[in-house]
């Protein structure tokens, strides 16, 4: 049943958020000449995670000339690794420079996407009761949206101040204060450098420790820039080197995790250097193979966890009490905030009720038996949506932005295709997406996510790797190259 009322927007094509997916499309789809779409943003700006992660320290950790649209360079980069806020203002820029601003709807908070087989279109209905309906969805939402917050008994009645690294409270004045961190992943090494001066103890809580590498970063010279504004293939010159250098690293992800070794070594060299106490050094040092999880790189977070007000607790949490952290050995902290380190509620690429396919499916109960799309893109039984960054389309070597655009033109080559042959629906054959995911599932096996001794959100409870894609990104774009209207069950 559509909930199609006079009220409702009517559109040709849907697209969830406007995050670097989410503005791609938008791009892509006026480049192609197609006008007819709108685009839904849960926030009151456009932007996505880099929007909402603005924490102390926030940056990217691949360099800016890859971190950006191919189609859009910006000689303008202060550094070689983005910050957030030139991440956020480049894709302001990106949404005004190519026309987007007038299809974006602001807060719309998207509550569920309803197939209906009789029209073959879809109705979106946001959290605020907006109705929206396109023949087309697509889907920008991403993996990295939705906070996770640790599961502690007591801590919902913690008495002081508490937030997420994607929810950071900046008028909170962590000067003086006893502070915990729990999670020690990609956005805490960004974070706890930049507090560590202020509080007085920070109680750093560790499950794993990362391997952390030097970051090559630096303030781009005033010569490169004017290089690259007066010479924009220079840039492009520098993009395709810092490209292919990259992909590079994916040898020894897959085929040679041996070589990982070295990047352990200089990742322990790192630690000696920076932190003299022995048994901080060993806490610090992790077990498992590099880049079971992703390699993480800073040049000043080993010197932070050093600092004598920092106390590194690798004992597991058991519970809060009131004010205080209790840990499995029974000792006692109190604290005045707690900052949650993490993650996202990466597996939760579709939540119960989201999308609603043919026979009333919802692709959550359908993911229940294995997160899996066909190219990482569509889904059985979800005819006409595409999923942007979907299941095995993660990277951790490059740039997510190269595999955005690859999805982009896959996505706008279908919708022409819909539109010149006049098709109503398109959804991809069961037995292609199943031959499609054992493909892939089985070139994931002996890589180092897989087997490099670590538990990682890349893999789901069951052990399954549906997150990364498991070889070179020019393989992926490759067989995103045209819309392959074969594998797909068409109706007029
Ligand atoms: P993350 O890398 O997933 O790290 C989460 C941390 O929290 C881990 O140390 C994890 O420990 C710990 N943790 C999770 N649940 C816990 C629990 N119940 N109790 C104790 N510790 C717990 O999360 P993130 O740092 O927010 O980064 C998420 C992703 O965002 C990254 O992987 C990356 O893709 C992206 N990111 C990218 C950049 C960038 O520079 N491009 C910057 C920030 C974030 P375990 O390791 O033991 O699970």
């Amino acid at each position: 049943m559509s909930a199609t009322n006079a009220s409702t927007e009517k559109t040709s094509i849907l697209i969830i958020g406007t995050g670097f997916s989410g503005l791609c499309m938008g791009v892509q789809l006026k480049k192609a000449g197609i006008e007819d779409f709108v685009l839904l943003e849960r926030g009151d700006d456009v932007g996505g995670t880099w929007r909402d992660n603005h924490y102390p320290g926030a940056a990217c950790d691949v360099p800016s000339t890859l971190y950006s649209f191919s189609f859009e360079p910006n000689p303008e980069w202060s550094r070689s690794f983005p910050t957030q806020p030139e991440l956020f203002e480049y894709q302001r820029h990106v949404a005004r420079k190519y026309g987007l601003t007038p299809h974006v709807r602001l807060k719309a908070d998207v509550q569920e996407c309803r197939y209906d087989e009789a029209t073959k279109r879809w109705t979106v209905t946001a959290k605020d009761g907006r109705v929206f309906e396109g023949s087309v969805v697509v889907s920008g939402m991403g993996g990295l949206s939705n906070p996770s917050y640790p599961n502690i008994p007591g801590l919902d009645q913690f008495e002081g101040e508490s937030f997420h690294s994607a929810t950071w409270n900046h008028d909170f004045d962590l000067r003086g204060k006893r502070v915990a961190v729990i999670g020690t992943g990609a956005s805490a090494i960004q974070f706890v450098p930049q507090i560590v001066g202020k509080v007085s103890e920070l109680h750093y809580f560790q499950r794993t420790p990362p391997w952390v590498l030097p970051k090559a970063d630096g303030p781009v010279r005033g010569w490169e820039k004017s290089m690259f504004r007066a010479l924009p293939f220079t840039q492009k010159i520098y993009r395709a080197c810092v490209y292919g250098l990259r992909e590079c690293y994916v040898l020894g992800f897959t085929t040679f995790p041996k070589v990982m070794a070295a990047v352990e070594w200089l990742a322990k060299a790192h630690i000696h250097r920076h932190v003299k106490d022995p048994v901080k050094r060993q806490q610090l040092t992790p077990n498992y193979r590099a880049g079971c999880k992703r390699v993480l790189l800073s040049n000043d977070y080993y010197q932070a966890v050093a600092r004598p007000n920092v106390n590194l607790v690798t004992d597991g949490i058991q519970e809060v009490r009131g004010k205080r952290v209790v840990t499995k050995d029974g000792t006692e902290r109190e604290v005045d905030a707690i900052i949650f380190g993490t993650g996202f509620k990466i597996q939760e690429l579709a939540p119960k009720g989201t999308f609603i396919g043919t026979a009333g499916r919802d692709l959550a109960d359908v993911w229940q038996s294995g997160v899996e799309a066909y190219r990482g893109t569509t889904i059985s039984g979800f005819p006409n949506l595409f999923m942007m960054v979907g299941p095995n389309t993660g990277v951790g070597h490059t740039s997510i932005i190269y595999v955005i655009e690859s999805q982009a033109r896959y996505v706008v080559d279908a919708i022409k295709t819909m539109r010149d042959q006049k098709l109503g629906s398109v959804d991809v054959r069961p037995e292609v997406l199943k031959q499609y995911n054992d493909k892939v599932q089985s070139m994931l096996v002996g890589t180092v996510w897989n087997n490099g001794g670590c538990k990682s959100w890349y893999l789901s409870e069951n052990g399954r790797n549906n997150t990364l894609w498991p070889t070179f990104t020019f393989r992926f774009r490759s067989q995103l190259k045209s819309f392959d209207q074969a594998s797909y069950q068409v109706k007029r």
